[in-house]
Order: C-alpha cells, then sequence, then structure tokens
C-alpha cells in the first residue's frame, strides 16, 4: 500500500501537473467508488484545482467550495488519463478537466476499497480524515512520547494505527523499528526516553528516504521497488549486521525484522512459525 512518502510525492506531482485547471466533471465508474451523496462532486463543475495535498495515507483535491479525498488503500492508483476511454481497465472514478485531461482512479484486484469522498467545508471534521492522529512526518519527540504511553500496545500495530499517527503502514512500521533498533513487539507503554528519541528520528529518517526517492520517480512506485532493510527483505541479510532478516506472518501482513538488531537475539514467534527459521 502506498504509505507517506508516496502519497506525498504524488500528490505534488499532480499539483505541479494540474492545479489552476478547472473540473468539468466527475464520473463514478464503479459504483462502490463515490462514498458520499451530498454535496454533489458537480458542486465543483467550473472550479479550479486550488492544490492537491495529503493528509495521513489520503491525497486531498481541493476545488474550494469542495475537496474530493482519495484513498487509494491497497491497489488504487490516480493517474493521468490519456486514453479517456469509456471503459478503463480497473476504473473506479474520472475527473475530467476543462482542457481536456482527465485523472483515472483505478484499482486493480477485487477488494474495491480504494474510494472518494466529495466534502465541503474543512476536511479534517469529517469522514474519512475524522479522528486521524498527527502528521508522521512532522511529529515531535515530546508529542511521540505521549501517545506511546496513552496507546499501551506492540510497536508494529502502534505505527500502523492512522488514529495514532497518520501516514505509515506496513513498509514503514517495519522500517522504523529496523532503523530505531527496537522489537516490532515491544510494548509501547514500557519505551522510556531514550526510546521515543530514537523511534522519532528512525521515523523521520525513514519518512525522508522514501520521499527522496519517490520524488525521482515519475509516477508513484511499487511496493518492491521501494528503499527497506528488512521489508521484503525476509530470508537476506540484514544490511546492519548480515543476520537473517527474519519475519512474522499475519493474514493480511508480514512483520519482517532482525533478531540481532532488533531483540537481542531473541526469534520471535506469535501464533505463527516463520517459513525461513528451521
Ligand atoms: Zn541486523
Amino acid at each position: 500500500m502506498p504509505e507517506l512518502p508516496e502519497i506525498q510525492a504524488h500528490a505534488e506531482r499532480l499539483d505541479a501537473s494540474f492545479a489552476s485547471t478547472a473540473l468539468e466533471r466527475f464520473t463514478p465508474i464503479a459504483f462502490t467508488a463515490l462514498k458520499t451523496a451530498t454535496p454533489g462532486p458537480d458542486a465543483a463543475y467550473g472550479k479550479e484545482l486550488v492544490f492537491v495535498g495529503r493528509r495521513g495515507k489520503h491525497l486531498l483535491l481541493d476545488f474550494g467550495e469542495v475537496t474530493f479525498v482519495v484513498h487509494l488503500m491497497q491497489g488504487g492508483r490516480l493517474k493521468p488519463d490519456e486514453k479517456q476511454s469509456a471503459k478503463p481497465r480497473f476504473g473506479q472514478a474520472r475527473w475530467r478537466f476543462a482542457d481536456g485531461r482527465a485523472l483515472l482512479l483505478t484499482e486493480a484486484g477485487t477488494e474495491r476499497k480504494a474510494g472518494v469522498w466529495v466534502v465541503a467545508g474543512d476536511p479534517e471534521e469529517q469522514a474519512p480524515l475524522l479522528g486521524l492522529g498527527p502528521e508522521a512526518d512532522t511529529i515531535d519527540k515530546s508529542s511521540l512520547r505521549q501517545l506511546l504511553q496513552d496507546h499501551p500496545m506492540r510497536l508494529h500495530g502502534f505505527l500502523r494505527d492512522q488514529h495514532i499517527i497518520a501516514g505509515m503502514g506496513r513498509l514503514l512500521a517495519n522500517e522504523v523499528c529496523h532503523r530505531a533498533r527496537l522489537s516490532p513487539f515491544a510494548n509501547t507503554a514500557k519505551l522510556d526516553s531514550d526510546d521515543a528519541t530514537q523511534l522519532t528520528e528512525a521515523i523521520h529518517v525513514c519518512i525522508n528516504e522514501g520521499l527522496a526517492f519517490e520524488r525521482g520517480l515519475d509516477a508513484m512506485s511499487s511496493s518492491a521497488d521501494r528503499p527497506a532493510h528488512v521489508h521484503n527483505r525476509i530470508g537476506e541479510p540484514c544490511p546492519e549486521c548480515g543476520d537473517t532478516v527474519r519475519s512474522v506472518e499475519y493474514t493480511r501482513y508480514t512483520v519482517a525484522y532482525c533478531a540481532t538488531c532488533q531483540t537481542g537475539g531473541k526469534v520471535l514467534a506469535d501464533n505463527t512459525t516463520s517459513k525461513f527459521l528451521k
């Protein structure tokens, strides 16, 4: 799933290309794409795109009176629509602009979770942004320490919870834990001030690395290409210490970690056995 760096760089790309262009029409192609009834997307017709921004893992297309909030979820993409065909492959929704160009929201796979919300007024006060935590890229140590204490849980789950901190997903959770040399299963309430310092720095470094990579591309990267030390590197040597990157597998995601760097050599096993461990 695209996370903060991918969404941020993509927002910048779309902003550079489409800002100040008036919207002609919005067409939901799949009936599940548009998640809101009022206001209607026609409230933005004839209005110029003020900017494309980001909040958490959402893209914001701000037309002044109304904002389109787009969540790409796992397989969604929002790209310039060169062909503008009647039935585009994986097509979910299309924004057609007055200059003849268009943006197409696609979603590969069968989950059909990507979506568009049209909101009037402050998008922060309404679904799907209402209740999101502070942005991961700007969080400071004291705020993070408070959040850690307020939400006693496993660190990996904490980092992925958008209502606690917004913008990180599976890749960044794995990378941040590794960079901070903390166990993904560490209890957040037990982390001390030094841990919070390492964690804050790790969050910022990992996000900045992702941003630097992503800003160098013409289009959003795929997960396998993103810079990572442990994510998608299971079975490979840890770039820090040479130990084998291990995993704990869950139905919907994989926790990747280095035992030497993060758990004092302890191999984690949680309701499952890693296929890479004998
Ligand atoms: Zn290591």
